[in-house]
């Protein structure tokens, strides 16, 4: 993708539960354009994840040595672990006209939004708080005082919706995977 128009970076947020990574599956599988910035994280792996691909599992030594390079897009501080974007691949990928998803949480991306003015910032929410409760519960991945911190952390997170630019609403996967295509068709032909 040599010689092509830099690509748009879009910021996504919406609060843990909410369907965010499954939604991203489906736009990667739809449209070769997207490509997902991969962060660095000092949370230790669920099951299933794999260092590299869902993140970059690091020490709390590793990331702060990031921090004092400043590698980082924006990092935040989440139910006490350090999450951040690496600067320099997201700046690449960007480069060679993909367009750039950062699935990162409201500090981060209010950081984004500081530095990046222009950037499409999409905030996904859920139908209703009884359906983020049982999609965190179901996932079955965390103990009740994590889902309770989580649960919290949500209703914080969605008091930033208005601070993007779209709010799209999981309910049906189906509709919400269009609509951000739609979304990001639109915003890329603004762009050219
Ligand atoms: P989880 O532990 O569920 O994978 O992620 C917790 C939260 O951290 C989610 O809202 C996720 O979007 C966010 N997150 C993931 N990567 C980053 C990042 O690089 N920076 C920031 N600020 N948040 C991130």
């Amino acid at each position: 993708m040599n010689n092509k128009k830099r690509g748009v970076l879009v910021l996504y947020s919406g609060s843990s539960g909410v369907g965010k990574g499954t939604i991203l599956s489906e736009l990667l599988k739809r449209d070769s354009s997207i490509r997902i910035s991969v962060s660095n994280t000092t949370r230790s792996p669920r099951k299933g994840e794999i260092d590299g691909v869902h993140y970059h599992f690091v020490t709390r030594e590793q990331f702060e040595k990031l921090i004092s390079q400043d590698g980082f897009l924006e990092y935040a501080e989440y139910c006490e672990n350090y999450y951040g974007t690496p600067k320099k691949p997201v700046e690449d990928m960007l480069d060679r006209g993909y367009n750039v998803f950062l699935e990162i949480e409201v500090q981060g991306g209010l950081q984004i939004m500081e530095k990046y003015p222009d950037v499409l910032s999409i905030f996904i929410l859920p139908p209703s708080m009884d359906v983020l409760e049982k999609r965190l519960r179901r996932r079955g991945t965390e103990d009740e005082e994590t889902i309770q911190k989580r649960l919290d952390e949500a209703k914080r997170e969605i008091s930033f919706k208005d601070k993007y630019k779209y709010n799209v609403v999981n309910g049906e996967l189906e509709t919400a995977v269009e609509e951000i295509l739609e979304i990001l068709h639109k915003e890329v032909s603004n762009n050219n």
